[in-house]
């Protein structure tokens, strides 16, 4: 699948529900609802959908929600995936992932590791737990860390996201950094990004990386690399612990000329950008019982829509979200 860009579109983002245990202030009002059921995929379609990516040369899929791993029975959906999975040299899937936020990993983990998935992205923006509650209003830090440890235990490669806050985890950086070296996590950090109504203002919340990164260099030593995991943060290496630090900036680097990526949302609906209203809906034609041939044509239909890059901005004189959607239901 090539874009009008001529970028190669390699990377999924599946999101499996827009439900989730937590109420993070970036993500959600705390008084969200949610889609009724009828309308999301079941596993089944999702995976039918996947398959019909992967035909048409997706190589890497993330799983992620809202929490992907509150949805029932979603282990189905990974071991149906992870069969799907061929070494790097072959042609078709070669890495399947997930984004959680870890509240269900101690019982997940061991799962995620034998269907193939080697690594896991966990969302963590604080490891002070009254902030953690603040954060995410109603989630208990320990057992989201019982989550990391048994994905470690697992076998599983384990990396940090953790959204940059003015205000609010900005001087804790730096110990994130400590911790995540001690456990040979790599660390990534996220400007926190204009989508669907919450109960603040995003302006207040706003921390550019560039400025993160200029305070962090009077501790560590920052190295660029080359290192990719096919996603659109830059990393650099951290002499110190021997572990990696990425930046996504949406808004202060323009991270669009590279992008590889759309989003499938847990009603079938394609996203071509994170940050533009553009979609493309499956669903019916799936629940039509269209033949592969016209679901694919629909896929590549879409693609030849994909944006050049996305309208992102925080602008103080217009507070409210950029994109109307909120990021639980295209999948971060
Ligand atoms: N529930 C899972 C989790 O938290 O990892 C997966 C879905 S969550 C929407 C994916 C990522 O999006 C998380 O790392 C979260 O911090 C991030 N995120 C959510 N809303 C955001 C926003 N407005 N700006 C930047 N990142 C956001
Ligand atoms: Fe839930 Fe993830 Fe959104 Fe937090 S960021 S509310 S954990 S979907």
């Amino acid at each position: 699948m090539i874009d009008p860009f001529g970028r190669s579109i390699t990377y999924l983002r599946v999101s499996v529900t827009d439900r989730c245990d937590l109420r993070c202030v970036y993500c959600m009002a705390e008084d969200m609802t949610f889609l009724p059921r009828v309308d999301l995929l079941s596993l089944e379609e999702l995976d039918r959908l996947c398959g019909l990516f992967i035909r048409l040369g997706t190589t890497k899929i993330r799983i992620t929600g809202g929490e992907p791993l509150v949805r029932r029975d979603v282990m189905k959906l990974f071991r149906s995936l992870g069969d799907r999975l061929v070494p790097p040299t072959g042609e078709g899937l070669h890495e399947l992932t997930v984004t959680t936020n870890a509240t269900q990993l101690a019982r997940h983990a061991e799962t995620l590791r034998e269907v193939g998935v080697r690594r896991v992205n966990v969302s963590l923006d604080t490891l002070d737990a009254a902030k953690f509650t603040a954060i995410t209003r109603w989630g208990k830090l320990d057992r989201v860390l019982d989550g990391i440890f048994a994905a470690k235990a697992a076998g599983l490669a384990v990396k940090i996201n953790a959204v940059a806050m003015r205000g609010v985890n900005q001087d804790e950086i730096d110990a994130m950094l400590a911790w995540c070296g001690e456990h040979r996590f790599d660390l990534c950090l996220i400007e926190v990004m204009p989508m669907g109504e919450i109960d603040g203002e995003r302006t207040d919340q706003y921390l550019p990386l560039s400025l993160v990164r200029s305070r962090l260099r009077r501790r560590w030593t920052l190295t660029e690399t080359g290192y990719s995991t096919g996603g659109p943060a830059r990393y650099f290496d951290v002499a110190e612990t021997g572990t990696r630090i990425g930046f996504i900036t949406p808004l202060t680097h323009n991270f669009c000329e590279s992008c590889n990526r759309v989003r499938l949302t847990c009603t079938g609906t394609m996203y071509m950008c994170l940050g533009q209203n553009d979609s493309a809906d499956f669903r019916d034609l799936l629940r039509a019982e269209s033949d592969d041939a016209v679901v694919e044509a629909a896929i590549l239909a879409a693609i030849t829509r994909k944006p050049k890059g996305h309208d992102f901005v925080i602008d103080r004189r217009q507070p409210s979200a950029a994109v109307v959607r909120h990021m639980s239901v295209t999948g971060g």
